[in-house]
């Protein structure tokens, strides 16, 4: 059965307003910015499966109607194209604020659209939020933590962010996201919650988006030499999307504001993860070295002890489980076979 609601007794049951914890609530009026995207899409897949009436909207810069195809003709989801630049009127109980590219490569594309997309569009989804008193959840990321000096980081670190250089349209942008996301929460009372997001893979990533670990997966499917940028010494923290949208949703269920670090604490370096590539799609791989980008961060992982002493929560899947997933997706698209991955 493809839809959800076929078989869910309490379509188009609706919520109105603010919902008290603790009580089993029935089809919330969920928004999703940037649901057409990677993490957006899968989170909208569980909101759907939930029950609750899910409204995405998306410009479409970096997200695709198809990852949202499954949805179409479902009553209870709608797809609005249609900029956070820009006000929109909507009732609804809850926003999760994720529209934003994520991708180096696609942020530092039009640097400034990127921070209007940070700054003015967090700030008409908070308007919105306070004026029908909805529960905002933004999406920022480890990048507020820059290039750290404190290691693993901590939700209490403040970063070591350039602020004039080329990723500062995303890292500044995304900080002065938090700081409008507090102010709103302070000023206007309106309720918040703030995820810091690591380095996320899986299913639906824009196939050639730049990103290390789509990057890598595709190289290595077309028998392409993985690009290693500097001398692969660098390390990130890889968490799988399934993992991330159960935090997510922990977190705006929950009752605790954060930021929360939401990430694996799984380190690798780039070489490292270059060899988990090669045993899991091609012994053979090549590796091909490349100058490394301007204030690339050199470590990253997250400490999450706070996410799982106040949100019950922690990843379960790890590089090695995960990787094999994204594969098999990466595979149909790239080839459009319908062969499951051998490993
Ligand atoms: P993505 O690029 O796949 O998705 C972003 C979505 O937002 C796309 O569908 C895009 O079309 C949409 N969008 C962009 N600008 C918009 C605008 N002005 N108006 C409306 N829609 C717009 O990226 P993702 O990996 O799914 O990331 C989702 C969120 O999570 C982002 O806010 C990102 O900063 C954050 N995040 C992601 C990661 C990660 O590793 N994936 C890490 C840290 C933070
Ligand atoms: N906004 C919106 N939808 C709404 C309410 C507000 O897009 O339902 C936008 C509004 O256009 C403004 C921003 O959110 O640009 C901030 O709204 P707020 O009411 O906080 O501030 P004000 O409009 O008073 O400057
Ligand atoms: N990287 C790499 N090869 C690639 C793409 C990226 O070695 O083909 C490196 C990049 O320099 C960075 C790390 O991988 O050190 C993670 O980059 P990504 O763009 O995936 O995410 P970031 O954490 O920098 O936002």
């Amino acid at each position: 059965n493809q839809w959800a609601y076929k078989s869910n007794p309490l379509i188009g049951v609706h919520s109105i307003g603010k919902v008290p914890l603790g009580l089993k609530r029935k089809g919330l009026r969920i928004v999703v910015t940037g649901g057409a995207g990677f993490v957006g899409s899968h989170l909208v897949d569980r909101l759907i499966e939930r029950g609750d009436s899910v409204m995405v909207i998306d410009n479409f810069f970096t997200g695709r109607k198809e990852n949202l195809i499954h949805h179409f003709g479902n009553p209870r989801f709608e797809l609005i194209r249609h900029d956070v630049v820009e006000p929109i009127l909507l009732e609804v109980d809850q926003i999760y604020h994720l529209a934003c590219p994520a991708s180096p490569v696609h942020y530092k594309f039009n640097p400034v659209k990127t921070i209007k997309t940070n700054v003015v569009g967090t700030l008409n989804m908070l308007g919105l939020a306070k004026r029908v008193g909805a529960r905002f959840l933004l999406t920022s990321t480890s990048e507020v933590y820059g290039d750290p000096l404190e290691h693993p980081q901590k939700e209490t670190y403040w970063g070591n962010v350039n602020p004039i250089g080329v990723r500062s349209c995303y890292d500044e942008g995304k900080r002065t996201a938090e700081t409008l996301t507090m102010d709103y929460h302070r000023g206007a009372g309106v309720q918040v919650r703030i995820a810091r997001i690591f380095n996320t893979y899986g299913p639906r990533m824009c196939l050639d988006d730049g990103r290390v670990v789509s990057n890598f997966v595709a190289q290595a499917l077309r028998k392409e030499p993985l690009t290693v940028y500097g001398d692969g010494k660098q390390t990130r923290s890889f968490q799988y999307v399934s993992d991330l949208v159960e935090g997510l949703m922990r977190l705006m269920e929950g009752e605790h504001v954060g930021p929360f670090n939401l990430g694996n604490p799984g380190e690798f370096t780039m070489l490292e993860l270059a060899k988990v590539v090669q045993e899991t799609i091609d012994q053979d791989a090549k590796i091909e070295y490349r100058p490394n980008t301007e204030d690339d961060p050199h470590m990253r992982k997250p400490d999450i002890t706070k996410a799982k002493e106040q949100l019950g929560w922690e990843p379960k899947v790890d590089l090695r489980k995960g990787l094999p997933l994204m594969v098999s997706d990466f595979r149909q698209r790239i080839f459009g076979d319908h062969k499951q991955d051998a490993t």
